[in-house]
């Protein structure tokens, strides 16, 4: 059995995981589970799994009588409790760390798990985002082995396999377009939570949902591309693909473009991530083309979702513009949900919060940090003036 800790269990790739877990009886023990306030949710996956550890984040639920009530009745359970316990849940050695959380706070325990993990799953690509260089030497030094759970890295990992480096053209990663890919421009300065949270093809968090209304989850995607497969950025395309069935492409030097497809359940590449080299029977269904019928690819517009841009000009300008990238938008976002901004100004702000940056180049794990804080800060100030 593979020990197996999820950071985020209570989260939507976190539940997938779980039905994963649960789809190969056996196969894994759960060994530590980690969510930030759902405790709800943690209770019933604390009952199924009986982890040994489990570390809730968020400080405000500590005081509550759900959270006292929690921990008395798992006495079996050791609890790590807030961002400190979180970090020593995920410094617990195991054979696989799925990493889970959302947004900026995935990125220093993750960087724990590449000392401790024989295998991380990454799904947090905020971490590649922030610290892309660093996440990867740390995975280097610490022989630790990262197989990639987003949908486009999955497929493109799997299509990279066997493939020499120097017959790579390019990389294409699709995009679905978000749930705002129809809009006109003049529509866009109207768009509610609501609107911009329906998403065509996936039933993802709040957070990942407006982030590919934007396209900046795609461009996310673009700098987790550029880390895990070590190609520069003018090797790195994105295509609109509505349907989500092709996960990603590669296109080699002779011509050929060779294509994934699968269905469009995350339990699919969560599936592939635990349990890489196999290739095991799913049972999260099959893809049926005659059904589907046709498969359609449109450019985008970088008119109307000016975030790609945005994305590979923080890429190439590398050290802790990258930081400030993923950190001002983490809380444009937030504002956004909380209708206290509208959604074109998402990319205003983090536009802005880039252009005030002073960016330092090579830098330590401290100065991202810093630069997080940074553009934290800045972010909420803009807000406030919008
Ligand atoms: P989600 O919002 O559904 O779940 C996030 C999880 O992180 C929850 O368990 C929550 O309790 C925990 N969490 C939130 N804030 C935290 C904090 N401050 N400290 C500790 N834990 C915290 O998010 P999701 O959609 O499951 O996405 C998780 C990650 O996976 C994101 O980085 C996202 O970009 C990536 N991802 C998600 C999907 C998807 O289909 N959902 C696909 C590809 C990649
Ligand atoms: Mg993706």
């Amino acid at each position: 059995m593979k020990g197996l800790i999820i950071l985020g269990s209570t989260g939507s790739i976190g539940v997938s995981a779980l039905r994963v877990v649960d789809a190969f009886p056996g196969r894994f023990e759960v060994r530590a589970l980690s969510c930030n306030s759902n405790l709800s949710l943690f209770r019933d996956q604390l009952e199924k799994y009986k982890p040994r550890y489990a570390s809730v984040s968020s400080e405000s639920v500590h005081e509550s009588d759900e959270y006292r009530l929690l921990v008395k009745s798992f006495p079996g359970i050791e609890f790590l409790p807030g961002s400190a316990g979180l970090y020593d849940l995920a410094s617990i050695d195991c054979d696989i760390l799925l990493s889970a959380i959302v947004g900026g706070a995935g990125c220093a325990p993750a960087m724990a798990a590449t000392k401790h993990a024989k295998r991380i799953a990454l799904a947090n690509k905020e971490t590649l985002v922030m610290a892309g260089d660093l996440f990867m030497k740390e995975v280097s030094d610490n022989r630790c082995e990262l197989i990639p759970v987003d949908s486009e890295h999955s497929a493109l990992f799997a299509l990279l396999d066997g493939k020499n480096r120097e017959d790579i053209l390019r990389l294409i990663v699709t995009a679905s377009g978000g749930s705002l890919r129809d809009k006109s421009a003049s529509e866009l300065t109207q768009v509610t939570p609501e609107e911009a949270l329906a998403h065509p093809t996936w039933n993802m968090g709040a957070k990942i949902t407006i982030d590919s209304a934007t396209l900046m989850n795609k461009g996310f995607e673009v700098i987790e591309a550029h880390h895990l497969f070590s190609l520069p950025y003018e090797q790195i395309d994105v295509i609109v693909h509505p349907e989500s069935i092709i996960h990603s492409m590669v296109e080699t030097r002779e011509g050929s473009i060779y294509a994934h497809m699968s269905v469009t359940d995350m339990a699919f590449p969560i599936t592939n991530a635990l349990t890489y080299p196999e290739k095991c029977e799913n049972p999260f269904g099959r893809l049926d083309l005659a059904h589907i019928g046709k498969l359609t690819f449109r450019e985008y517009d970088p008119v109307r979702f000016p975030a790609l841009a945005l994305c590979y000009a923080a890429g190439r300008a590398g050290g802790t513009a990258n930081a400030v990238l993923n950190a001002a938008n983490e809380i444009a976002v937030a504002a956004f949900l909380d209708r206290r901004i509208g959604y074109v100004d998402i990319v205003r702000v983090v536009s802005d919060a880039l252009a005030k940056h002073q960016i330092q180049s090579a830098p330590a794990l401290e100065d991202i940090f810093e630069a997080d804080s940074w553009a934290r800060a800045q972010a909420t100030s803009m807000i406030r003036g919008l």
